[in-house]
């Protein structure tokens, strides 16, 4: 395993990759998001449980590694199901007939439900704007919905999730082979982190949601947010840092100092993260509790 530390590096996931994906998967996602900017509320009143992405031939596309990533030789195919109410994750599964490498993208389950049950509740229908649900919805969740339901959310999970693939297939699939053994009940395995949020392999690939970050907003914003903002617009790592916190054991500061040293290390540090602002009530204020709005239980890479 530190062997595995020493060797890393970041992979090269040009955003061009990254935003073919997502627009495959677009009709869908504009079934409930029409133009990622409107709320379809009619789409909410399915009373189907829940879309179930491995059941559904329209939430899910095979990718072949060749179509994908220029930079990746092997021949690897990839499974991306979209599915609006789990949450991310990699995983190596058999599926019938074939062996694909498989990421589920999400948005965050609990303000899936929020949402939902707020259009429902008040009788919202047609289509509308995320301003029809303002009145209905408390200030700091409010805030949250328009954080989380955004083409950059699922834009930097998935630059997340495809890092984790591209580690498995670049060092010998030791995230599966991790995965099996403590499935087997073998316990010596890298899941021994307290939490595998802040293990270096997920610190990997959230460093790649950074660095897609990054490339978004372009090299001169990118010198002149802080961290925090930084943070801020990835909720998945918002939510991390707010989880972290209510530990109060100081495991927030443990993992931005996990955070900062390795996009030093990779030279993406922006210039004006050198130093970690005092105030961190940009992460912090939106708090609120929604129940399992960040699950660490689950032994499993997401
Ligand atoms: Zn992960």
């Amino acid at each position: 395993m530190y062997l595995l530390a020493l060797e890393e590096k970041l992979f090269d996931l040009p955003k061009k990759d990254i935003d073919n994906i997502i627009r495959e998967f677009e009709p869908l996602i504009f079934k409930f998001f029409p133009n990622w900017s409107k709320i379809n509320f009619d789409a909410f009143y399915s009373t189907k449980p829940i879309y179930k992405g491995l059941e559904s031939k329209d939430l899910q596309k095979i990718f072949s590694s060749k179509d994908l990533l220029d930079t990746l030789e092997k021949d690897n195919s990839l499974l991306i199901v979209i599915d609006f109410q789990t949450r991310n994750s990699y995983r190596k599964k058999p599926i019938i007939g074939s062996i694909y490498s498989y990421i589920n993208l999400s948005f965050n389950l609990s303000l899936f439900r929020i949402l939902k049950s707020t259009i429902i509740e008040n009788k919202l229908t047609g289509v509308g704007s995320f301003k029809d649900i303002k009145p209905f919805i408390e200030e700091s969740i409010y805030k949250r919905i328009l954080e989380e339901f955004t083409k950059l959310t699922l834009q930097t999970s998935l630059a997340h999730e495809l890092s984790h693939w591209l580690d498995d297939i670049n060092h010998k699939n030791h995230i599966e082979i991790a995965i099996k053994k403590y499935n087997r009940g073998d316990t010596d395995t890298l899941y021994n982190a307290k939490f595998i949020d802040t293990h270096y392999m997920e610190i990997n690939a959230q460093i790649h949601a950074l660095q897609d970050l990054k490339q978004r907003i372009g090299n001169s914003k990118w010198n002149k947010i802080n961290i925090f903002q930084a943070i801020y617009r990835i909720p998945t790592l918002n939510a991390l840092y707010r989880y972290l916190k209510s530990l109060e054991d100081n495991s927030e500061k443990k993992w931005l100092h996990s955070i900062l040293k390795r996009l030093a290390r990779e030279k993406i540090l922006g210039k004006n993260m050198n130093t970690v602002p005092a105030d961190d009530s940009l992460l912090t204020e939106n708090y609120f509790s929604i129940g399992t709005e960040y699950n660490y239980i689950e032994n499993k890479f997401n």
